[in-house]
Formats: C-alpha cells, sequence, structure tokens
C-alpha cells in the first residue's frame, strides 16, 4: 500500500466536484464527528456533498452542527465524483453506505486503525493518530480547507470520544494542541462535554445495572466480561447505541487488564467489543482471529454462535494472549 500525502488528498477535495463522506456502521462519536467536519468543510469550500451513514445520525448525536445532513443511504445510487471512507477498518464495513457510491470514480480512505489494508486509490493512514479526527484536523490546517465554529466541534467530539476525554494512552501531546486550536475556533467545551457526557437517557443506566448484573471474571481478576442476550435489550427497549462506553465500567477496575462486553445480534452473531490496560495484551490481534480488528488497547469483530458459545471461545482465547495463571 502507497500512502498519499496530504497535498495530493487536498489537491483532488479542491479539484474535484461532487463527495460523498461516509464512515462505519454502529458509529461512534470519531465516525459522525470526522464524517460531518470534513462534510461541513467541504460544502463550505462549495462542493456538492453528501454524509450519509447506513445507521444515520444517532439520537445521542442529535446535537453536532450540520447533523440534518447525516441521512441513511436511502434511494438510488447517484454519481459522485469521489467517495470518502472515515475511521472505517474495512471496506465492508460501511454497509448499505457502500451500495450509493458504486459509481465514484476516485476513492479516499482516512483512518487511524492499524488494521486497516489500506483500501482505495487515496490512502492516508495514521496508525499513531488517536482519531480519524486529529488527522482531520492536521489534513484541513495544512491544507487550506475552510474551519469554523461547527466543523470545529464536529471535530472535538471525533477526537474526545475516540480519547476517552483526551485520557487514553493514544492520546498525544499534538492531541491537546489541537484540543486548544478548537476551542480558539469557538468550541464550548463545557457545553460539548455536558452534551456528550452527561445527558444520556434514563435507559442506558438500567442497562449498565442489567451488564453489571451478568459481569464475571476469569484469569484470576485479569479479565473482565459482561453480557446482553437480545431478550434483554428488548424488555430495556436498548437501542444499539446505548450500550457505547458501557465497557469502560470494566476496564476501569483494579487488575483488569482485558474487559469484554458480548452483545447478542439478530443475525445468529454475537458483537464481540474488547478493551486492553496493557500494550502485552493486543485485543486487535485477539479480534484478528475472529475475523474482526480495530485498535491494539480498543477492538472488537462479529462472531456467529450462541452467546454461550461465543463467549466460552473468546475468553479461552483471550487467556491463552494474557498470563491468566498468576
Ligand atoms: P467498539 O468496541 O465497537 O467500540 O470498537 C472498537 C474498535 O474496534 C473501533 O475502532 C472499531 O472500529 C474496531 N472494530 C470493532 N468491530 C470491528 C470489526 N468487526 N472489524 C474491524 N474492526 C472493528
Ligand atoms: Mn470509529
Ligand atoms: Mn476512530
Amino acid at each position: 500500500m502507497t500512502q498519499s500525502s496530504f497535498e495530493e488528498i487536498g489537491a483532488v477535495l479542491r479539484s474535484k466536484e461532487s463527495f460523498a463522506v461516509l464512515s462505519h456502521v454502529r458509529p461512534d462519536g470519531d465516525a459522525l464527528g470526522s464524517q460531518l467536519g470534513l462534510g461541513l468543510s467541504l460544502s463550505k469550500l462549495g462542493k456538492k456533498v453528501v454524509v450519509r451513514n447506513e445507521d444515520g445520525l444517532l439520537e445521542k448525536y442529535s446535537f453536532l452542527p450540520g447533523g440534518e445532513f447525516l441521512r441513511t443511504p436511502l434511494g438510488e445510487p447517484q454519481d459522485f465524483d469521489v467517495a470518502i471512507a472515515l475511521d472505517t477498518a474495512t471496506q465492508n464495513r460501511l454497509g448499505t453506505a457502500t451500495e450509493l457510491v458504486r459509481s465514484a470514480k476516485i476513492w479516499i480512505n482516512i483512518d487511524h486503525h492499524p488494521s486497516n489494508p489500506g483500501y482505495g486509490d487515496l490512502v492516508y493512514i495514521d496508525p499513531t493518530a488517536p482519531a480519524t479526527g486529529q488527522i482531520l484536523f492536521e489534513l484541513i490546517t495544512s491544507q487550506g480547507l475552510p474551519i469554523d465554529a461547527s466543523i470545529a466541534e464536529n471535530l472535538f467530539v471525533a477526537i474526545s470520544t475516540d480519547t476517552g476525554s483526551f485520557q487514553y494512552p493514544n492520546t498525544t501531546a499534538r492531541t491537546f494542541e489541537i484540543g486548544a486550536e478548537l476551542l480558539r475556533c469557538g468550541v464550548n467545551i463545557g457545553r460539548v462535554s455536558q452534551l456528550l457526557y452527561e445527558s444520556y437517557p434514563r435507559r442506558r443506566a438500567e442497562l449498565l445495572r442489567e451488564l453489571l448484573g451478568t459481569m464475571r471474571f476469569n484469569g484470576h481478576g485479569k479479565v473482565a466480561s459482561f453480557s446482553l442476550s437480545l431478550k434483554t435489550a428488548a424488555e430495556l427497549h436498548a437501542k444499539p447505541e446505548d450500550n457505547e462506553g458501557l465497557i469502560d465500567h470494566l476496564r476501569a477496575i483494579q487488575g483488569v487488564v482485558v474487559a469484554v462486553f458480548f452483545e447478542e445480534l439478530v443475525d445468529g452473531k454475537v458483537r464481540v467489543s474488547m478493551r486492553s490496560k496493557s500494550d502485552a495484551a493486543d485485543v486487535c490481534a485477539i479480534c484478528q482471529k475472529f475475523g474482526g480488528g480495530g485498535h491494539k488497547l480498543a477492538a472488537g469483530a462479529r462472531v456467529r454462535g450462541t452467546l454461550a458459545e461465543v463467549e466460552e471461545k473468546v475468553l479461552k482465547e483471550i487467556c491463552n494472549v494474557v498470563d491468566c495463571n498468576s
């Protein structure tokens, strides 16, 4: 895979006319903030832009500026000069959004997942970046693309959510400098943080109560997990987005090295979400064994089987990697 430079990507953004800005299914703050941040910047540059995600704009991110542009990929495929995949480790994780842009002449792939194979014509993958939003800030500012308070707020949300509010070890000095720049662009950090971290629906707390009821420990307390069945999710009227971040309650426990969340899906698969507190426990490598991917300290996979089957297989594999004997 050859990496493209910001100059090469900037030249395409300036010279082409129509763009589809996409990101992964079950989007997180980095996916949606990156899509809207770049989408608004291209729009301000005078381009024709559509921003599409298989799951649309999640309710909890409905405050994002420009959120009305982020829609599900309905209707006939359209012609675009350029399709841009953001924060998306494999092209199939774009889901139905790909259908919309079959005829795009150029694909740009901007991401920070080390497992990204580098699909597309212009590729910029920086695994040292804590968020795709951070890469986009560098791209936008280095190429003199438009940035305003709305664009900055989207990029701030992207970076804040993927760094656990500037706490995870992927956070660098540069991340704080960019945070400061975004505040200078007009981001109101108190307001945005409250909307992001102190405005959860009550359902989410009720879901946490249920999940903690299923909490178990393996490997002498180094591996903590909990699981969500379809039945419980239905009883609580839980939305898929409600569980984003709940795994952090497991990671936050003293002695826990790997945290795992198992979520039963309707298609006979289980969504496995993993977090690690140690470079020695590379959860991306573990998830890749099950067909997934992600980062060293945060990764996921979708594994066929019942909850009980997948729990057993995955926990066994984790114990093979993490020294669970002491
Ligand atoms: P999650 O646990 O869903 O928050 O995902 C953690 C990280 O792993 C994110 O960066 C995801 O993009 C990545 N990831 C999750 N599921 C998959 C998958 N099935 N394939 C590849 N990467 C994934
Ligand atoms: Mn993401
Ligand atoms: Mn990301």
